[in-house]
């Protein structure tokens, strides 16, 4: 039985370029916390224009328009505006 010891090569192979790996992944971390970045947002309309739910609640997506930025609940909401903004768009 050859196994075992192909098992162990293998395995301090992956632990050596596990360790080297490391320090290059630990970044990605950062990733998770956009959702909460998110409700800092100020967008200038209340409610979603497109379903009317509340913004400072369901924010998910945001557009610039006209340099304001618009929140909505969702990206189809998002998609909406961007078909017609000036029908949603604050006057
Ligand atoms: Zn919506």
């Amino acid at each position: 039985m050859k196994s075992p010891i192909i098992l162990t090569a293998l395995l301090s192979i992956s632990l050596l370029s596990c360790a080297k790996e490391t320090p290059q992944v630990k970044h990605k971390s950062n990733m998770s916390s956009s959702k909460e970045n998110l409700k800092n947002i100020q967008v200038v309309n209340e409610e979603d224009p497109i379903c009317h739910m509340k913004t400072a609640e369901f924010l998910k997506d945001t557009a610039v328009y006209k340099n304001n930025t618009y929140g909505f609940c969702s990206a189809y909401c998002k998609d909406e505006f961007k078909k017609s903004p000036e029908k949603y768009a604050k006057k």
